[in-house]
């Protein structure tokens, strides 16, 4: 297989697809790694690579010849990825026609080239028109890996002609033996939920140890909402926007927090994630009914979806926690 075990099935599963396509000659001219942050695109991606590119043609990279160590230390000359600059959030076409031009250049090592493009929905449209010329006429020795969080963004004459291979979320149960020893056994629970099967986001949340004292105060901020008094909302905007950078993780907490409420008032205190707020969430709902926490829940995923667009925080966050306060104390 092109790279060793992995604690996740699907990883396997596509590992074992891309290792027969390369040992049995089938390899496509492109391929589109599609799924969310973190579920192991860029590895894959690094490793189906590595052993296109191998002089010991087979389904796993050999790792000792010069081209395996050329990759191993970035200098290989037919391994060229493309992403966007650092702090720029997109890849303009200027960028994309460098590598049509490298495209025409034949392999220094090998018989073969890897372009990888890390972010590929980041293309400009225009950007996209140009590789779409490449891949409609790509040299026979080129191979292309495209990596994409949201294939929506990509254009469909493109999607037509690449492979796709989706990647996933983990499964609850997998996503926890992998971090059995990379979190505390306590936050397990809770880093698996908030982590959307992503390994990538799950061990970002494991770590950051902050975190911790930020959900405390997202976790006071949001049970102050069910007190009557209305500048609670005002406390709960500038919070918000104080810690801008964590907005979507602290609306993914709050969605949590309605979530074990309305389990709690079901009855159900088993199926509470945040047990160590067990108080706080059994005072909460015994102030809203369980459809006005699904409203609540409803309210805090538009403003969480709004987030990637171009919105004013303040305005938005103070409209989602008002309608918040009025389910609570209307
Ligand atoms: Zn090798």
């Amino acid at each position: 297989m092109i790279c060793k075990q992995s604690p996740f099935t699907y990883l396997n599963d596509i590992a074992q697809t891309l290792s027969d396509e390369l040992e049995h000659g089938r390899l496509a001219h492109a391929y589109l790694f599609d799924g969310a942050y973190g579920l192991g695109k860029k590895t894959m991606a690094g490793a189906f690579a590595q052993a296109i590119l191998c002089e010991d043609a087979g389904h796993s990279p050999c790792g000792a010849c010069p081209s395996c160590r050329a990759f191993a230390a970035h200098t290989h000359p037919d391994a060229v990825t493309l992403r966007p600059a650092e702090g720029k959030k997109s890849i303009p076409i200027e960028e994309v026609r460098l590598l049509i031009q490298d495209a025409y250049i034949k392999p220094f090592l090998g018989n073969k080239k890897v372009y990888t493009i890390q972010d590929a929905h980041l293309m400009t449209v225009q950007a996209q028109n140009a590789l779409l010329k490449l891949l409609e006429e790509p040299p026979a020795y080129a191979v292309f890996l495209l990596l994409c969080e949201n294939s929506s963004a990509i254009i469909p004459t493109i999607l037509s002609r690449v492979r796709t291979v989706r990647f996933i979320p983990a499964p609850a149960g997998e996503l926890k033996e992998f971090l059995k020893d990379k979190c505390a056994k306590e936050d397990l629970d809770f880093v698996v939920s908030c982590s959307g099967g992503s390994m990538g986001n799950a061990l970002r949340i494991a770590e950051a140890a902050e975190l911790k004292t930020l959900r405390e105060e997202a976790a006071g901020i949001f049970f102050s909402l069910s007190c009557r008094d209305e500048t609670k909302v005002f406390d709960a905007v500038q919070f918000l926007e104080q810690n801008k950078e964590q907005a979507e993780w602290i609306l993914d907490f709050w969605m949590l927090l309605c979530r074990d409420a309305l389990y709690e008032s079901c009855g159900r205190p088993a199926y509470v994630l945040n047990q160590n707020f067990m108080q706080e969430i059994r005072s909460f709902s015994s102030h809203v009914t369980q459809k006005g926490l699904c409203r609540m829940e409803e309210h805090i995923l538009t403003m969480s979806q709004m987030l990637g667009r171009y919105i004013n925080l303040k305005e938005a966050g103070y409209y989602m926690l008002l309608q918040i306060w009025e389910e609570i104390n209307d």
